[in-house]
């Protein structure tokens, strides 16, 4: 863009969390235009995407942080959550184990993070319907006990995929001016 400054209204840091092989990456690629990566590789340091989205009220730029591999150490850097006003929390819905762990990293990220942060918890793999291991039920669940927005998605089909970041940055922008 020649003037990224004059070009939105709203400045936004997210970052994507959870457990190494949900689908972070190619979530945030598909968001991202760059399309589903069936050889994704991950790469250790930190990464980030640009994008811009109109939102009804004015237009936001949307830094997304991808974690690029450190979450494989269980935890990430307090650079990954400095000023994120908001994160997308994903799991796998065919491995339970991404479910349970979910609760590891909101808490990292409330720690971490701007106290007013949003999170939206998303159920990745939705595509793959004979290997599921958590329930729709439970999803919904685990974020109402804890505050969170929910969405199943699949980054393979690009289901939902959008409309999980676009749910995230509304409610991020909903207090900015
Ligand atoms: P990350 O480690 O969380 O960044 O996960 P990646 O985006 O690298 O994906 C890990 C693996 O899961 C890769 O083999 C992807 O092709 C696969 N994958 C990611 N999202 C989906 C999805 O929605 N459906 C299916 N079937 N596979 C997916
Ligand atoms: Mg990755």
């Amino acid at each position: 863009s020649i003037n990224e400054q004059e070009s939105h209204d709203f400045y936004v840091k997210v970052v994507v969390t959870g457990d190494s092989g949900v689908g972070k990456s190619n979530l945030m690629s598909q968001f991202t235009n760059k399309g589903f990566r069936l050889d994704s590789k991950s790469t250790i340091g930190i990464e980030f995407s640009k994008k811009l989205l109109k939102l009804d009220n004015g237009t936001v730029l949307a830094h997304v942080w991808d974690t690029a591999g450190q979450e494989r150490f269980r935890s990430l850097s307090a650079t990954f959550y400095r000023g994120a006003k908001g994160s997308l929390l994903a799991y796998d819905v065919t491995s339970r184990q991404t479910f349970i762990n979910c609760k590891t990293w909101l808490k990292e990220f409330r720690d971490m993070a701007d106290p007013n942060a949003i999170t939206v918890l998303i159920g990745n793999k939705n595509d793959l319907r004979h290997l599921r291991a958590v329930t729709v039920e439970e999803g919904k669940i685990f974020a109402e006990q804890n505050g969170l927005l929910f969405l199943e998605t699949s980054a393979l089909e690009n289901y939902n995929v959008e409309e999980a970041f676009k749910t995230l940055l509304v409610e991020c922008t909903r207090d900015m001016q």
